[in-house]
C-alpha cells in the first residue's frame, strides 16, 4: 500500500510510524512545509497515561516520549495576591519541538520517507497517485479545505483571544495566574515542560503587549522573562467534520477535529487517531472498511473531549462577566469546569498531599 501523509505534526508522524509497524509492506511518504526548528509554540500537555495507547502500538516510541515528560500532580492558582493549590490527577508536558524530534527519529528508524520544507501536492493528484492520502495538516488543513463540502466541515473562531508565550523559568505544576485589570481579567495558563522553561499561555478580552504582560505578572516572574515564538494574539479554531473520509482521503488530528487548548488534549487525540487508523488498516480487508472502522471507533471519544473543551472555553470566556471571585471559589470552579474532575475526586486524591482548596502559599 502506498500512503501519502500531508503534515509532520504529531498526527502525521505518529501515523507514519504506527502504520509501518502494523502494515510492514506499506510505503509511507510524508510532506512537511516547515523545518522542525521552525515549529510554533512551547510545551504541550501530554498526560503520562496518554502514552499507554502509544505503548500498545510502539514501545520504543512510548519510552522515548516518557523520558522527556515533565510531570506533576497539582493545580495551583494565584489571584488577588493569594496562591492556592490542590492535588490533581497526574499530568505531564514536553516541548512541542522535542515531541516532533522524537517522532521524526522513530519514523526514520522505521523507513518513513520525509520531504521537509515541502508543501504537500494537492489532494486531487495525491489521491490519484497513492492508495491512501492522510490529511494530517492541522486545523487549517489545505487538503480538507479543498474537499470541505465532502467532509461537511465547520470552522468556528471562539473567544477569548489568546497568545502562546513561554517563560524562562520552570513552574512546579499547572498554575493559573489571574491579574484583574480595569479592562477585565488576564489569565495565564502556565506549566513546566523542560528544565528552566514553562509554557505561558495568556487569555484576555483585550490584547496586552508582551511588555505589559511582563509587568502584570511581575510578582510571579521574579528575574524571569517571557519568551516569544511566532507568538501573536489569535482566537482558537474549533474544527468539526460530518465525515472524516472521502474516497481514499482521510482526516486525522486537528484536520479532523480540534478541542480547546485549555483541556490539553489535542496531542493525545492526534496520537490516538494515528493508532486507530493504523490498526484499522491492518484489521480490515478493504480500505473503505478500514476508514469506516477508524471513524466509528474514534468519534465518541473525540466528540466527548470536544464537548468538555467547549465547556472549558465558555468558562474562561465568561470570566470577564462573572466578576472577581474569591481565590477559593475560583480554584473550585476552575478544576471542576467541564465536569471531568469533581471536588470529590480531588479530595480523595489528596491523601498525603494538600487537600482541595488548601492554602499552600499566602504570598
Ligand atoms: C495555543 C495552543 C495550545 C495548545 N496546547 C496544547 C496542549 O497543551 N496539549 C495538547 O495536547 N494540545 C495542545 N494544543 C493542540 C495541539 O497543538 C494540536 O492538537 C496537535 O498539535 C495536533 O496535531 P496535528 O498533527 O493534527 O496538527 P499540527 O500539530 O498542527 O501539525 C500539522 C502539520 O502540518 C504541516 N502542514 C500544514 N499544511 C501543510 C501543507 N500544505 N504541506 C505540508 N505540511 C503542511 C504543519 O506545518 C504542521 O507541522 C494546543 C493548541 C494551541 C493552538
Amino acid at each position: 500500500m502506498r500512503i501519502a501523509v500531508c503534515g509532520a505534526g504529531p498526527a502525521g508522524l505518529a501515523f507514519a510510524a504506527f502504520v509501518r509497524l502494523s502494515v510492514p509492506e506499506s510505503e509511507v511518504t510524508v510532506w512537511e512545509r516547515h523545518r522542525v526548528a521552525d515549529t510554533y509554540g512551547f510545551g504541550v500537555i501530554l498526560p503520562p497515561n496518554a502514552l499507554d495507547n502509544v505503548r500498545r502500538a510502539d514501545t520504543p516510541l512510548a519510552d522515548g516520549l516518557a523520558r522527556r515528560l515533565v510531570t506533576w500532580e497539582r493545580v495551583a492558582i494565584r489571584r488577588h495576591g493569594r496562591s492556592l493549590a490542590t492535588r490533581a490527577p497526574l499530568l505531564g508536558a514536553l516541548s512541542r519541538q522535542t515531541l516532533l524530534l522524537v517522532l521524526r527519529q522513530r519514523c526514520a528508524e522505521l523507513g518513513v520517507r520525509l520531504h521537509e520544507g515541502a508543501r504537500a501536492p494537492d489532494a486531487a493528484s495525491l489521491s490519484t497517485e497513492y492508495d491512501l492520502v492522510v490529511a494530517a495538516d492541522g486545523a487549517g488543513s489545505t487538503i480538507r479545505t479543498a474537499l470541505a463540502e465532502r467532509f461537511g466541515t465547520t470552522v468556528e473562531r471562539t473567544a477569548p483571544d489568546y497568545v502562546w508565550l513561554g517563560a524562562d523559568r520552570s513552574f512546579d505544576s499547572l498554575t493559573f495566574l489571574v491579574s484583574d485589570t480595569p479592562r477585565g481579567p488576564v489569565v495565564a495558563h502556565v506549566y513546566p515542560y523542560e528544565p528552566g522553561r514553562s509554557t505561558f499561555l495568556v487569555e484576555a478580552a483585550f490584547k496586552p503587549t508582551v511588555d505589559e504582560l511582563s509587568e502584570l505578572f511581575a510578582d510571579r516572574l521574579p528575574g524571569a522573562r517571557l519568551l516569544e515564538n511566532q507568538s501573536r494574539w489569535s482566537r482558537f479554531t474549533q474544527v468539526s467534520n460530518a465525515a472524516w473520509s472521502h474516497g481514499n482521503v482521510v482526516l486525522v488530528g486537528d484536520a479532523a477535529h480540534t478541542a480547546h487548548y485549555s483541556v490539553g488534549s489535542g496531542t493525545r487525540l492526534a496520537l490516538d487517531d494515528a493508532r486507530a487508523l493504523a490498526a484499522a488498516l491492518r484489521a480490515e480487508p478493504s480500505l473503505p472498511g478500514a476508514l469506516a472502522a477508524y471513524e466509528t471507533g474514534r468519534r465518541p471519544a473525540v466528540e466527548h473531549t470536544q464537548r468538555i473543551g467547549r465547556e472549558s472555553a465558555d468558562w474562561f470566556a465568561g470570566l470577564a462577566d462573572a466578576g472577581p471571585s474569591s481565590p477559593e471559589e475560583f480554584l473550585v470552579d476552575l478544576v471542576t469546569r467541564g465536569g471531568r474532575i469533581s471536588m470529590g475526586d480531588l479530595t480523595a486524591d489528596a491523601d498525603g498531599g494538600a487537600p482541595a482548596g488548601t492554602v499552600v502559599s499566602g504570598r
